[in-house]
């Protein structure tokens, strides 16, 4: 059977699939624009402001947006956060204190965090300002109930951070309803412990979000799905109003927190890149989706199965052999919009643990939300791929990696 069979067949298989992401897709998009709406969304929301960025009015109507999106008490979202990594660090930091505790328990976490932690040394992690830090590591793809339990009651806990997305692991994702189960017992033993969701990937893939469910910080990346491929940079945290603050305070300074922060002709991009997000992130799974049929059907181990139920837009594709994963790879490349010719090869990345091979032709430096493809080359050899901003250039994408390594 020739590439473009297999794929025919396949697509024939998982057209149940694609409508009900197709609903989502809906759901969401109405969403955006009752936000958008309900704030009365003008075009001067696109001037920008230089500075010190004082009453940047667009920014502050991006803020109102994003907490009515994610039903939360308020929101930062700004280009001052670098990616979604920065948010997340500026968030602990400005959550936590010396000789408090942070307790993980989605085992360890995403590798730009080990830094941030102390879990690696370095002479600005938390640890070094006498953060504690602890783990609970998941058990059968779900949290420990019973060891976190007992936990809370032995330790005072002040952060707990989970983790949706599997990162560069073999678990996987988390889906919303473990998260409202572990997070209702947290709850249950002490309410003051605050529950910090790593959100990246997972936005819009389910209808419910981490903050209904009880959460009460929520963080993620513009230069995933929520930036819908058009944001340039940027982080966005929603959460409980006084905590929203302490990011402010954090990210600029203390007295002036979400009060600054000019942004630069930024806004446009924002607001145009939460419009398109929710068919990007369709396209993405529908990406994912389609590569997890065609590759199963090749032999190989993929996570999630094509009919399985996802949390988030990462498909990963076990190669068993370096080989299939370097050429798979370096086949997405290839079939990338930009630096098609470049061949992929691995290399260590600051803040990650194990040389990694990365294709990501796109547009946006970094930005996997565009199709990518990247994984640690070490056993059992496996591709975590996301992206495609649209389902027709994920499917090209696909085509042109599965052809590169029948070369
Ligand atoms: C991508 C990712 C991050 C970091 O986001 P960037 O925008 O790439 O800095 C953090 N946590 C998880 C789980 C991720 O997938």
């Amino acid at each position: 059977m020739n590439t473009l069979e297999l794929i025919n067949k396949n697509e024939e298989k998982i057209k149940d699939i694609f409508k009900s992401i197709d609903e989502t897709a809906l759901f969401y998009s109405k969403k955006v624009l009752d936000t958008f709406h309900k704030n009365g969304l003008t075009e001067s929301a696109f001037n920008s402001t230089t500075g010190y960025g004082f009453n940047d009015y667009g920014r502050e109507l991006i803020e109102k947006i994003y907490a009515d999106l994610f039903n939360a008490e308020d929101a930062i979202v700004r280009n001052q956060f670098v990616s979604g990594s920065h948010a997340l660090c500026v968030t602990l930091f400005a959550f936590l204190r010396p000789n408090d505790l942070l307790l993980s328990i989605t085992g360890t976490p995403y590798d730009t965090l080990h830094n941030i932690i102390g879990i690696n040394d370095n002479p600005s992690s938390l640890k070094s300002f006498g953060v504690k830090y602890d783990q609970i590591d998941l058990i059968n793809d779900d949290f420990d109930y019973n060891k976190i339990s007992e936990y809370l009651k032995n330790n005072k806990v002040k952060v707990i951070e989970i983790q949706r997305s599997k990162g560069y692991s073999t678990r996987k994702s988390l889906t919303i309803d473990k998260l409202e189960k572990v997070i209702k017992i947290i709850k249950s033993i002490d309410e003051n412990i605050i529950v910090m969701i790593d959100n990246c990937y997972c936005e819009m893939v389910e209808r419910i979000n981490p903050i209904e469910v009880g959460a009460d910080a929520v963080v993620g990346s513009l230069i995933k799905n929520l930036g819908g491929g058009i944001t340039p940079n940027g982080g966005y945290v929603v959460g409980k109003s006084d905590l929203i603050e302490l990011v402010g305070e954090r990210l600029t300074l203390p007295g002036e927190g979400k009060e600054v922060g000019p942004t630069l002709g930024i806004n446009k991009s924002i607001l145009q890149g939460l419009y398109m997000a929710p068919s990007v992130v369709a396209s993405s799974l529908k990406t994912a989706v389609l590569t997890s049929a065609v590759l199963s059907d090749l032999g190989y181990k993929v996570s999630p199965l094509y009919d399985e139920a996802r949390a988030d837009i990462v498909q990963n594709i076990e190669f068993g052999n370096p080989d299939d994963l370097i050429k798979y790879v370096q086949g997405i490349q290839a079939g990338s919009a930009i630096d098609a010719n470049a061949i992929p090869i691995a290399c260590e990345l600051p803040g990650y643990d194990d040389p990694i091979i990365m294709a990501s032709g796109s547009f946006t430096q970094g930005s996997s939300i565009e199709l990518s493809c990247d994984g640690p080359v070490r056993e059992p050899y496996i591709a975590y791929q996301q992206g495609g901003l649209t389902y027709e250039y994920g499917k090209l994408g696909l085509i042109t990696a599965i052809e590169y390594m029948n070369k």
